[in-house]
């Protein structure tokens, strides 16, 4: 029985290659319904005569930067598979593996900039590390191809809301608009299937691009539970609520994945595990990590304050130390600097390298001398302008954070945001200078 449900979902997906003419676009996240998705549109042109494999297709999966570093393991060399196995049989299949810019990284907004650590209510994380790199890199395709056909491995079994929600959308011979890309349609060729079928197919038979899946089935085993998966839009369900998603996650009551990995034999987790509950306990305003007062200058519980993330960062660094993995970059650390110089309490343009090169064989090149030159041109500038240099400092560094972006919007309510922080500052001084007891 089963099998005649592959066999129909294979032929319509040969009846959509030969018959439609736009190219496919495949979601991967390396989880079991995107393998089965995966194996099910290799198998298309591979059952086809050579002269028919005319379809371009592209494979994408994304990668936060702070995957599970099991699963990063498992993806990075599924997809070096796929792409020998499409090379050596003219798939004309491409395999792209997506990060999010170091600008959006996790480590760039929560100590860079100070976002406190994800929650449900404000989930920053998912739209900067998955769907807007997925988003560019699909408006990038869409430019050449003009159209195309999204397939995602959703299943209504997964859960009631995802049931009802694929029921509820239109659909025309099996394709469905995409909400926010007009140019690309939707598939969903597993939609019908069990979990029991998913697995049942995939232990079945070896997978195209060559091994089995008993490496996946044993991940899952391990990890007991879901996976996170390809963010395409803002519909598609968090990947907090059934996952193999970052160790960082504290979208997640319990990262259960990380801890049955522990359990299973990765010790690496262990540290990883710890350094959860670190970041949970820094976004607690009650923990005193937080400044008292929101980025938009509100009342309320705003981003981490600067000794906080100077706490994090050592913390960090240790971590990477410990577990030898690379866990941050050099050029996060030097946009960390960059953001540190116009945080409300700013830094004097060292502080990273400070800490970086407190750590052991981890050395990070700056130009002292030129950083001194620049500290006497603010001081002077500030001088002769009857301005704060400190100040100053940190709106020269809000223009310049702007400007590695190559973007403006948003930059003039942040230098405003500056000056109104500046002017409160005065305020209070010149009370407390009123008042000399408040001293
Ligand atoms: S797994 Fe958690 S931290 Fe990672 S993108 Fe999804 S919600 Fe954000």
């Amino acid at each position: 029985m089963a099998n005649t449900i592959y066999q129909e979902i294979k032929k319509s997906l040969r009846e959509l290659y030969v018959e439609d003419h736009r190219p496919w676009l495949v979601g991967f996240s390396g989880g079991k319904d995107s393998t089965m998705l995966a194996s099910l549109v290799f198998d298309t042109p591979l059952s086809l005569p050579a002269d028919k494999r005319t379809k371009p297709i592209s494979f994408v999966c994304t990668d936060t930067r702070v995957e599970i570093p099991a699963i990063v393991e498992m993806v990075e060399g599924t997809l070096a598979r796929m792409r020998t196995c499409s090379a050596e049989h003219d798939l004309r299949i491409d395999v792209t593996l997506l990060k999010p810019p170091s600008e959006q990284s996790f480590w760039v907004n929560i100590i860079g900039r100070g976002y406190p650590p994800p929650n449900r209510t404000f989930r920053w994380c998912t739209q900067r590390m998955k769907i807007d790199p997925v988003n560019i890199f699909v408006q990038q395709r869409l430019g050449h191809w003009g159209e195309a056909i999204l397939h995602l491995g959703a299943r209504r079994a997964e859960s009631s809301t995802r049931a009802q929600t694929m029921a509820g959308r239109e659909t025309r011979k099996g394709l469905r608009r995409h909400p926010d890309l007009p140019r690309v349609w939707v598939s969903n060729p597993i939609e019908f299937l069990t979990t029991e079928e998913v697995w049942a197919y995939l232990l079945q038979k070896p997978t195209p691009w060559g091994g089995d899946n008993r490496s996946l089935y044993k991940l899952y085993a391990n990890a007991s539970n879901g996976e996170c998966p390809i963010q395409i839009d803002t519909s598609t369900p968090s990947c907090g609520n059934s996952r193999f998603g970052c160790w960082t996650c504290t979208v997640v009551e319990r990262d259960k994945a990380s801890e049955g990995l522990l359990a299973s034999g990765d010790e690496r987790m262990e540290k990883l595990i710890e350094f959860r509950e670190t970041l949970l306990y820094f976004r607690d305003p009650g923990n005193g990590k937080r400044d008292m007062k929101r980025m938009n200058g509100n009342e309320g519980p705003g981003p981490l304050n600067i000794a906080a993330r100077r706490e994090l960062l050592r913390r960090l660094l240790a971590l990477q130390e410990e577990v030898g993995l690379q866990l941050i970059s050099p050029e996060e650390l030097l946009l960390i600097q960059q953001l540190w110089k116009a945080a409300r309490d700013p830094d004097d343009g060292r502080g990273v390298a400070r800490i970086v090169n407190k750590q052991r064989g981890v050395i990070m090149n700056t130009d002292l001398n030129e950083l001194n030159r620049l500290r006497d041109l603010e001081e002077d500038v500030a001088r002769e302008k009857g301005i704060d240099p400190e100040m100053l400092r940190r709106m020269l560094a809000k223009v310049e954070e702007y400007s590695e972006s190559h973007r403006a919007h948003g930059l003039p309510d942040d230098l405003l945001n500056i000056l109104k922080d500046d002017l409160e500052k005065q305020a209070d001084w010149s009370k407390r200078l009123r008042c000399p007891k408040s001293l």
